[in-house]
């Protein structure tokens, strides 16, 4: 296994007490594979991916258990300069939001020739060139003409392939993507995405896909790892969480992507709000918004189960709910 994060807990110390933002986490990426972490904002999914990079806000971040291999190595004993060596080199991370990762007073040419010059030492002439290179893998046009301009002159879905190019140049094993396409309008996400899929599969890369949008990991995911309240509650390969979801949570979420053969009927929406990460609700943190809870719910805390060989569901009731 490439990556392996094993029994992850995550906790900030907030005015309001300690928040619970990772309760737990267990999951695995091999080269070649995508997994997709999907879930709502405070689910826990991009403090999980903070953790694993090496870049998490601590304090008041602080990691209170668990387990991060990479290519067989434990990162979490590491110091602080043998992580820097695994980010970039190892793995790297592609943000949401390109504007501000990218340095604004730079030109895309510089930020991406000092992947070069720093890590292996180019001079700034061929440093230069590895940059025209990397733009022109990502699909920029006019890439030599275009590598002296600053991120503000490009749009949207150009400064998010400039990401990739800066995610790509190390040559990692693994990328890290948190939400790369939320910016970007429909037809754009969709050219961004298939980008990402086709570099993964030429560099054999394990991709970890974060995002909140079911729709968008259909077509590129393997698995899919959904999670709540900073627990994975329903772990699987793709086709089946689609086809038979074995968690009320996932099924909600499925509903309420809409659909043209359910043209004209009232688009489903999951009832209430995700927790407050200082509040989890006792036994199974989504009972006050499922429709399916009962007593037990409400005071025992759901072990995954495992439906089947590689899937497993953090319900009580996952069989109706497979059934259903
Ligand atoms: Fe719903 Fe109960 Fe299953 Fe939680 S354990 S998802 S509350 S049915």
């Amino acid at each position: 296994m490439l990556l392996e994060v094993r029994d992850l807990h995550v906790e900030f110390r907030t005015r309001d007490g300690v928040a619970h933002a990772v309760n737990g986490v267990t999951y695995g990426v091999d080269a070649g594979e995508t997994l997709a972490v999907l879930g709502e904002s405070g689910s826990g999914k991009s403090v999980t991916a903070q953790a694993v990079m090496g870049i998490l806000d601590a304090p008041p971040g602080r990691i209170t258990a668990g387990e991060i291999r990479f290519r067989d190595e434990e990162l979490l004993t590491l110091k602080e300069e043998e992580r820097r060596r695994v980010r970039g080199a190892g793995m790297a991370m592609i943000f949401q939001d390109a504007l501000s990762a990218l340095n604004p007073v730079l030109t895309v040419g510089d930020q991406l020739g000092e992947m070069f010059t720093v890590h292996r030492g180019m001079s700034r002439g061929k440093a230069r060139a590895e940059a025209v290179r990397l733009m022109d893998r990502v699909r920029i046009p006019a890439a030599a003409q275009r590598v002296g301009d600053y991120p503000h002159q490009f749009s949207g879905g150009m400064r998010q392939r400039i990401m990739i190019a800066m995610a790509l140049a190390l040559g990692p094993d693994l990328i890290i993507a948190d939400e790369p396409t939320t910016a970007l309008d429909v037809t754009v996400q969709a050219q961004v995405m298939d980008l990402l899929a086709e570099l993964q599969r030429e560099y054999d890369m394990g991709l970890v896909l974060i995002t909140h949008d079911l729709g968008v990991v259909a077509d590129v995911a393997d698995r899919i790892a959904v999670m709540y309240a900073g627990r994975i509650v329903e772990s699987a390969p793709v086709h089946d969480i689609y086809k038979h979801p074995a968690h009320p949570y996932t099924k909600g979420l499925l509903d309420s992507i809409p659909r043209l053969d359910r043209k004209g009927r009232e688009l489903y929406a999951i009832k209430g709000l995700p927790p407050g990460l200082t509040r989890i609700p006792p036994g199974c943190a989504f009972h006050p918004r499922c429709p399916m809870a009962r007593d037990v719910c409400r005071t025992d805390v759901p072990p995954l189960y495992e439906v089947s060989g590689d899937r497993g569901s953090a319900c009580h009731f996952w069989r109706e709910c497979l059934d259903g």
